[in-house]
């Protein structure tokens, strides 16, 4: 439902990225409340960084720091924001270092080097003022390159500044409320698509168009017969946290009184990061070394892009569920997302359903809306063992049974 237009770049392709709503996730645990995840992968270079570098770019060659030609653009990142920053420099013709921890996939690092990036590796175990962190090489190296400039995600504020146009978009998505029945009506078997505004010859997809399936059917009649419903804002904000630049931008604008100061935010943690708060929540589980395999969330210092003020609450979330559950989007959804994104979800999901303690306030209610930040897509880690186990989970085929299709 994008406006359709000539775009003169890949960077004009960040941003506008679709809200989708989950279906058979929430059913399965009994959820009541609408969850709705802004899908990041749908950037061009694949993740809501795109949306960061995109600002901290063009705003450095704006006031002068970035000289088209001449600067060098060096970066410690996770992968994502490097991915982002290289695909920048590869439109506006810079030279574009990377530097990332030993942990992050192969797949981002060749994709760094696709975009002709230089990548540099360092020891993911080594603290933040390690002199063998990213961080700190990254530093180093700038200080030795006349013409380099860090950019630096933990202390830009056009990091959470970007995220102020992601905010605007979730409004506008939620203020339209569900798409029409003609966008959708094919993959809900409810007949053809509305061809009136086109020249194309009608075709009668109806007699192959795949039977409506309850828990598939979105924004019309429930299963019960009920009406599902969706409030005009965002009741609940989910996202986990990294520089925070995400959460902190787009939950500073939903809490603002002209869209919802109520607005609930729920901060996603891995075990093994010192993020959260209270500081009791970080000790480490007996047996745990606190070190953690989801990418892209997680610090052992706070950044400067992170106002942990706009944080009503904060999830730990531990590796294998939020994998699995980025297995469930994948499989049950047909989202393609990553294993941070699973964490999002994982913590979403267990915070909201019968039991969890946002159950009473949000997810027992329906038409609220619970939206959820998925940052990056299975592109980043096609190889990886998680992604590739075939064992689990199982497809979530609850009320649906394929021998009784009409
Ligand atoms: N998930 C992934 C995969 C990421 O690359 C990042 C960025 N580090 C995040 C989540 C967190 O985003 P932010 O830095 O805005 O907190």
């Amino acid at each position: 439902m994008r406006p359709q237009a000539i775009l003169p770049d890949a960077l004009s392709a960040v941003g506008e990225t679709p809200l989708i709503q989950l279906n058979r996730i929430p059913h399965a645990e009994g959820i009541k409340c609408n969850v709705l995840v802004k899908c990041e992968y749908f950037n061009a270079g694949g993740s809501v960084k795109d949306r960061i570098a995109r600002r901290m770019l063009l705003q450095a060659e704006q006031d002068g720091t970035l000289i088209p030609g001449k600067s060098v653009v060096i970066e410690p990142t996770s992968g994502n924001t490097g991915i982002g920053l290289a695909l920048a420099c590869a439109i506006r013709g810079y030279r574009c270092i990377i530097v990332l921890p030993e942990k992050m996939s192969a797949e981002k690092v060749n994709t760094l080097r696709a975009l002709g990036a230089e990548v540099i590796r360092t020891p993911t175990e080594a603290a933040h003022d390690d002199p063998r962190s990213n961080i700190m090489v990254a530093r180093r190296l700038a200080k030795s390159m006349p013409d380099a400039v860090i950019l630096d995600q933990y202390n830009n504020l056009n990091n959470p500044t970007a995220h102020w146009a992601t905010a605007e978009e979730i409004i506008e998505a939620i203020k339209a409320g569900p798409a029409p029945p003609s966008s959708t009506s094919l993959l809900h078997g409810m007949g053809a698509l509305s061809l009136n505004n086109t020249k194309e010859e009608p075709f009668d997809a109806s007699a192959n168009a795949r039977p409506l399936t309850p828990d598939s059917n979105r924004g019309a009649d429930e299963p019960n017969g009920s009406v599902q419903t969706f409030s005009d804002k965002v009741d609940v904000f989910v996202a986990g946290v990294g520089t925070g630049g995400t959460i902190s931008g787009i939950a500073s604008r939903l809490k603002r009184a002209d869209h919802n100061p109520d607005c609930f935010v729920l901060g996603v943690d891995p075990i093994g990061s010192d993020l959260a708060l209270p500081a009791t929540l970080n000790a480490l589980p007996e047996g745990s070394d606190g070190s953690y395999k989801v990418e892209g969330i997680g610090y052992d210092f706070d950044p400067n892009t992170l106002n942990k003020k706009v944080i009503d609450e904060w999830f730990k979330t531990e590796d294998e569920q939020s994998f699995v559950y980025a297995r469930h989007l994948i499989k049950d959804e047909g989202i393609l997302a990553g294993g941070s994104s699973g964490a999002a979800v994982n913590a979403a999901i267990n915070w909201l359903k019968p039991g969890g303690a946002g159950w009473d306030k949000f997810g027992s209610k329906a038409g609220l809306n619970a939206v959820v930040v998925l940052p990056d897509s299975i592109r980043n880690y096609i190889t990886k063992p998680w992604l590739v186990s075939d064992a689990k989970p199982e497809r979530r085929q609850a009320e649906i049974d394929f021998d009784n299709f009409q």
